[in-house]
C-alpha cells in the first residue's frame, strides 16, 4: 500500500498523452488545458476563432510547461469541423469536451437559433468528437473522455431550457459511451461544475440583472451563489485538477459517472 502512495506523483503524470480540449482559449477549457499541460500532456487548444493571439496563447502555454501545445481552430457548432479537429490533432488519448455557450430566456420566447446553437455546441459537438476519437483510443487500448457538463446536467433552473436540456444530454451521452467502451481501457465521465467565474458567467450577469430586476452584487449573492451552499465560486484550477484525476490510474474504474464541483449545490 505504502509503495503506491510513494508513486502517487508518477501516477499523475500524463507525459506521452495527447489531449484535445474543445473551447479552450478561455475560462474552464483553458484551465483544464493548463492542468493537463502541467501534468505533462501534449495539448491541443481550440476555439472557432483563428487569431494570432490564439496561436500565441498555445505557444506561451507550451513554453511555460515544456510540452507541445498547438491551437487548432474549429467551430464546434458544425459536426464536420468537430470531427476534423480530432483528425488534424492526429487523434487523441484524452478528449475534453468543454466548448459551451449560454442563453437565458423564458421558454416560449426562446429564440430558435439560440436553442439550435446551444444544442449543437454544448451537446452534439461531444457526440462528433467522441465518434472521431474512439477508434484511435480503441487501437491503443487507452483513452479518457472528460465531458464538462454542469450542475445544470443534474438539476434545472428557470429560463435556461436549452442549456439544461443540453447538459442533461451530455450526462446521458457520458453514461452511454462509458458502457460502449467498458473494459477497453477507455473511460468516459462528466464533470459537473457549479458556478465558476469565467467570461461565460460574467456574460450572464447583465441578463440575470434584467430578468430578476436586481443589481450585480445581489444577482451574484442571491441568484447565482444562492444555490451554491459554500457561497464561493469554483475555480478553473479546481476543474483542471479534477480532469487530471480522471485521467490518472486512480480513476481507471471511474466511468459513466458525474463528479460535482459545485460547493454542495446538488446536495441540497
Ligand atoms: P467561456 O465562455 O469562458 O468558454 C467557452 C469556450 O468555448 C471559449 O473558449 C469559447 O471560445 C468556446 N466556444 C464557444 N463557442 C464555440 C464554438 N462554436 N466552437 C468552438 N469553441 C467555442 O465559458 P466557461 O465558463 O469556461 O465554459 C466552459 C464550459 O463549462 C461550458 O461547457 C460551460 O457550459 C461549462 N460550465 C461552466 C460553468 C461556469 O460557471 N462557468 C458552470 C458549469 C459548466
Amino acid at each position: 500500500m505504502l509503495l503506491h502512495v510513494q508513486h502517487l506523483e508518477a501516477w499523475m503524470t500524463l507525459s506521452g498523452k495527447r489531449a484535445v480540449v474543445t473551447g479552450s482559449n478561455s475560462g474552464i477549457g483553458l484551465g483544464v488545458a493548463e492542468a493537463l499541460a502541467a501534468a505533462g500532456a501534449e495539448v491541443i487548444l481550440n476555439s472557432f476563432t483563428d487569431r494570432p493571439e490564439d496561436h500565441a496563447l498555445a505557444a506561451e502555454l507550451g513554453a511555460r510547461h515544456g510540452v507541445p501545445v498547438r491551437y487548432i481552430p474549429a467551430d464546434m457548432s458544425k459536426g464536420a469541423e468537430c470531427r476534423a479537429l480530432v483528425e488534424k490533432a492526429g487523434g487523441c488519448d484524452i478528449l475534453v469536451n468543454n466548448a459551451g455557450i449560454q442563453f437565458v430566456c423564458a421558454v416560449e420566447e426562446f429564440p430558435v437559433e439560440k436553442w439550435d446553437a446551444i444544442l449543437a455546441i454544448n451537446l452534439s459537438s461531444a457526440f462528433h468528437t467522441t465518434a472521431a476519437a474512439l477508434p484511435g483510443m480503441r487501437a491503443k487500448g487507452w483513452g479518457r473522455i472528460v465531458n464538462v457538463a454542469s450542475a445544470h446536467g443534474l438539476t434545472a433552473s428557470p429560463f435556461k431550457s436549452a442549456y439544461v436540456a443540453a447538459k442533461h444530454g451530455v450526462v446521458g451521452l457520458t453514461k452511454t459511451v462509458a458502457l460502449e467502451v467498458a473494459g477497453q481501457g477507455i473511460t468516459c465521465n462528466a464533470i459537473c461544475p457549479g458556478y465558476v467565474l469565467t467570461p461565460l458567467v460574467e456574460a450572464q450577469i447583465p441578463e440575470q440583472m434584467k430578468v430578476h430586476n436586481m443589481d450585480r452584487e445581489t444577482v451574484i449573492r442571491e441568484v447565482m451563489l444562492q444555490r451554491q451552499p459554500s457561497r464561493q465560486f469554483a475555480t478553473v484550477e479546481q476543474i483542471g485538477g479534477t480532469a487530471v484525476y480522471l485521467c490518472s490510474p486512480a480513476a481507471d474504474q471511474v466511468t459513466g459517472t458525474t463528479i460535482s464541483v459545485d460547493g454542495g449545490w446538488t446536495a441540497l
